[in-house]
């Protein structure tokens, strides 16, 4: 108790000499909330790509930014940055049947499969294709570890656990414990099998292991996917024409037809040394209608011509959009406002725009952006990533924020997963020095290093973290802050009752804001570069373009 007053005592100092040193009249509270107003209103229909709540919020971003001074940053000398997508959706429901001899029994799409593909083909029919359980599915060098062997996966389909091998084990080993790593990832799973040549890739469900339900797999998939637009040879070789989870239940009956168990090979893909396992006398067959239509979006770039070093770049980003209009919920409400995820980040990333557009121009440019398509798979961030405004080698940073609190001002911030970049301990020294303290994710074991827009950048190695709210609340501290954060997750996230409205206490956004700016204005006022730890998996990745960088 003596400490929570401590430092809410040394925050409130750091928030009043705030106030004084920053340009046009600093982060100011009233702007954070009114932006949330807006973007989370019913005009913006929940801001969901490709609609006209995406025409909305682009226009909105668009003059705040040019009434901050700002100079455009994206395509042809504009505002924007197009964003060709794809959405691939399924004609029909999908089948599936199951070969055990000479027997066939059919699979029900949602609830003992989900089937989805991204490939470009207007139909996916697989015929009695062989099985092969590959674990977890992993191929990481650099731990030591190789789930495939020499197995070839071609014209077959693989089997994967979610997670990695460390999840259920008694002992940390090579994947560092319970927190997830991007190798524990689907999203991952559905690369790596493709890199291979699977025909297909079905992930075994594992709620403790995935972090979330059956019915969350089955809502995803079973919605249309997006997918960036690349060349078909391109799309073909970056999807297995397959994708989808399957129950446990069903894992153990296609383990057991096999004469297989599927406990015992799990515990066995917890060791390095596992080898693949073909399901004998097992073959599914899958048949999929596919849809696949152009939808253009786009990301909004914003930017602030460094001073002496316009060639390297500071990133200052959030996504803009939401899940738009969807089925009623209980109070009959359709639209999924994303007022704190991420209208809040949004608000952040214009304030910040404003205050750096009213003072000194930094050494190094600052880009502020707005990201489409977050919540299809860190789309924008991706297009963006790949077709960058400055080369990547001279990205010094992104500073992504996500989900900043509307429960007033808190004692400390945090970032979320666990990065293993020098921006964290930046951050932490940015919060100190405001009379508060960072807080390392809590989560590790939920991944979300790997669900939010500066993964985009980390994996091809630029220095970048997610920035979020803490959770040690002024107002009734840590178990407070955590049981409003839970009550969020489990009501509000991705749901209608995720909106705005007048009880918001915008202390927390303007205090968190605050310390993104000194972040960024030491980062863009700096000739020192960023670093990943030796043991990151992008170090490698980011040290290949050491000769672009000067000191
Ligand atoms: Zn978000």
């Amino acid at each position: 108790m003596h400490i929570v007053l401590l430092s809410s005592c040394l925050f409130v100092g750091g928030l009043a000499q705030a106030a004084n040193d920053l340009p046009g009249g600093g982060i100011d509270p009233q702007a954070l909330n009114r932006h949330v107003q807006v973007l989370a209103s019913d005009a913006f229909e929940g801001r969901a790509p490709a609609t006209a709540g995406e025409q909305r919020t682009v226009d909105y971003l668009i003059e705040q930014f040019s009434a901050a001074g700002l100079e455009p940053g994206g395509d042809d000398g504009g505002w924007v940055q197009q964003v060709p997508l794809v959405r691939a959706s399924t004609r029909g429901t999908p089948t599936a049947q199951l070969h055990i001899g000479a027997q066939t029994r059919a699979l029900v799409n949602g609830q003992d499969i989900t089937l989805q593909s991204l490939q470009p083909q207007a139909e996916i029919v697989l015929d009695n294709l062989p099985l092969v359980f590959v674990g977890h599915g992993i191929d990481a060098p650099e731990r030591g570890w190789n789930d495939y062997k020499q197995q070839d996966l071609r014209g077959k389909i693989a089997l994967v656990l979610i997670n990695d091998a460390d999840f259920h084990a008694e002992q940390p080993g090579a994947f560092d414990g319970r927190a997830v790593t991007y190798y524990g990832r689907w999203t991952y799973k559905y690369e790596e099998a493709a890199r291979r040549g699977a025909a297909g890739v079905l992930i075994v469900h594992d709620t403790a292991a995935a972090a979330y339900p059956w019915a969350t797999v089955r809502a995803s998939g079973t919605s249309p996917l997006f997918d960036i637009q690349r060349p078909h040879a391109e799309a073909m070789a970056a999807h297995t024409p397959l994708r989808g989870w399957i129950t446990p239940e069903l894992a153990q009956e296609l383990f057991a037809a096999a004469g297989q168990d599927f406990q015992a090979l799990s515990r066995q893909a917890m060791q390095a040394d596992f080898q693949p396992v073909a399901l004998a006398g097992v073959g599914l067959s899958a048949r999929l209608q596919l849809v696949q239509e152009p939808v253009q979006s786009r990301n909004v770039v914003a930017r602030l011509r460094g001073s002496s070093h316009a060639d390297e770049a500071v990133v200052i980003s959030a996504h803009w959009d939401s899940y738009g209009i969807g089925q009623a919920d209980a109070q009959g409400r359709t639209i999924r406002p994303g007022a704190v995820d991420n209208a809040t980040g949004v608000a952040a990333v214009l304030e910040l725009a404003r205050v750096f557009a009213a003072g000194p121009v930094p050494q190094r440019s600052l880009y502020f952006v707005g990201f489409t398509a977050e919540e299809k798979g860190l789309l924008g961030a991706n297009y963006f990533a790949t077709h960058p405004p400055v080369a990547l080698a001279k990205l010094a940073a992104v500073l992504n924020i996500e989900m900043f609190s509307p429960d007033g001002a808190s004692a400390d911030i945090a970032s979320w997963g666990r990065g293993r970049v020098s921006l964290e301990a930046d951050l932490a020294e940015a919060a100190k020095a405001r009379g508060r303290y960072y807080s390392p994710d809590p989560d590790l074991e939920a991944g979300f290093f790997y669900r939010a827009d500066h993964f985009a950048f980390a994996r091809l190695g630029v220095p970048a973290i997610t920035i979020g709210a803490g959770l040690d609340a002024l107002d009734g501290g840590i178990e407070a802050g955590r049981q409003r954060r839970q009550a969020y997750f489990a009501n509000c996230y991705h749901q209608a009752c995720d909106g705005w409205d007048a009880s918001w206490n915008p202390a927390g956004l303007a205090a968190d804001t605050l310390l993104v700016y000194d972040l960024a204005q030491r980062l863009a006022n700096s000739r020192h570069w960023p670093q990943w730890q030796a043991e990151s998996e992008f170090a490698a990745t980011r040290q290949a373009s050491n000769d672009q960088r000067s000191p």
